[in-house]
């Protein structure tokens, strides 16, 4: 199971297709405000957490928490630090924050190996790919940081991979990302860039497909290759997939079901398998968790015909589609 935390909507940045890029999300309101508010929900976050381990629990499940924004690292080391130490207290060691990568400092790096957390940064692949669209609030790209912060976890020993963003400009360009990332020697999955009204750098699914396409053929030819880099968005489809003989099947009990706790709005969230619900009180998610107790009955197998390279283009698209749809409903 996957546990998202959002500890605000607040950015840093003003990414060009940012589709939480709109006053109505941000208002760039001060690190003070922002740490303010985490402090105060702290209490209902850790009721969350010690409600979503229990859930875990009784389907004897591990729970994965994830620190998500807008940019999670406006909150102070102090404040993250609690949060750590929450979910710990609650026997969940696996914590991932994914980030911007430019409010990373020697402080923040340190804690993270202190309490091993997992860091993915938003790294869409070369400068010229990534500095198009990732932009500072003075217009400028934000490469340099991004690369700076890499080298400041990588020192620190802390595990770090990326996440890139497949746009307009790099959806014919799979091979330099590839390329990229495996003279950087780091793991990295995509996403698609989701054509929003008035955002830049969407791109259509069938363009989105045959990128993966493409990714999928340079990947998956010898280790040697690639040298020795994961794409865990591919790795973790083909887990989920299995052959029957005739065709792929794609089993949901196995895709972790996510459920979201949003700092901000005090918004509690529950998706799976592309169904979302909504719950406005930590009392009613409390209500779900305590009857949800077999949740494997909902599951419906997924059959996709074709090739593994084409089952598992059909099954990400789908997925991230699915994921894209959950955030929207959920207001995430
Ligand atoms: S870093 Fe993320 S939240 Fe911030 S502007 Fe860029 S895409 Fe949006």
């Amino acid at each position: 199971m996957i546990g998202v935390i959002i500890s605000t909507f607040e950015c840093n940045l003003s990414c060009r297709y940012c589709y939480e890029h709109s006053d109505t999300y941000r208002t760039r309101t001060s690190k003070i405000v922002v740490n303010n508010a985490f402090a105060e929900n702290l209490d209902a976050c850790e009721e969350y957490i010690s409600c979503l381990s229990e859930l875990a629990r009784r389907n004897r499940r591990s729970v994965q928490f994830i620190l998500h924004g807008g940019e999670p690292l406006l909150i102070a080391p102090d404040n993250l630090e609690k949060l750590f130490e929450l979910i710990r207290k609650n026997g969940n060691p696996a914590i991932q924050i994914q980030t911007n990568g430019t409010l990373i400092t020697q402080r923040t790096a340190e804690l993270f190996h202190q309490y091993d957390v997992g860091i993915v940064v938003s790294l869409d692949g070369p400068k010229s790919l990534h500095d198009e669209y990732r932009k500072n609030a003075g217009g400028f790209g934000t490469y340099s940081m991004v690369m700076r912060a890499i080298d400041l976890l990588r020192n620190n020993r802390v595990d770090v991979s990326a996440l890139a963003t497949v746009t307009e400009l790099s959806s014919s360009r799979a091979k330099d990302i590839f390329t990229f990332f495996s003279c950087l020697g780091m793991d990295f999955s995509v996403n698609r860039c989701f054509p929003v009204l008035g955002m830049q750098g969407g791109i259509s699914e069938q363009t989105y497909q045959t990128f993966l396409s493409m990714l999928f053929d340079l990947y998956r030819p010898t280790d040697s290759e690639h040298c020795g880099i994961k794409i865990p968005c591919f790795d973790r489809c083909i887990h989920d997939l299995k052959w029957d003989g005739s065709s792929y099947c794609y089993n949901p009990h196995v895709s972790p079901y996510v459920s979201v706790f949003c700092i901000p709005g005090k918004t509690f969230g529950f998706a799976a398998h592309g169904k979302n619900k909504r719950f406005d009180s930590l009392l009613e998610f409390r209500r779900f968790s305590e009857t949800a107790v077999d949740y494997s009955s909902t599951g419906t197998v997924i059959r996709m015909k074709g090739s593994l390279k084409d089952a598992v283009i059909r099954h990400l698209c789908q997925q991230q589609a699915n994921d894209y749809l959950s955030a929207l409903t959920l207001g995430v």
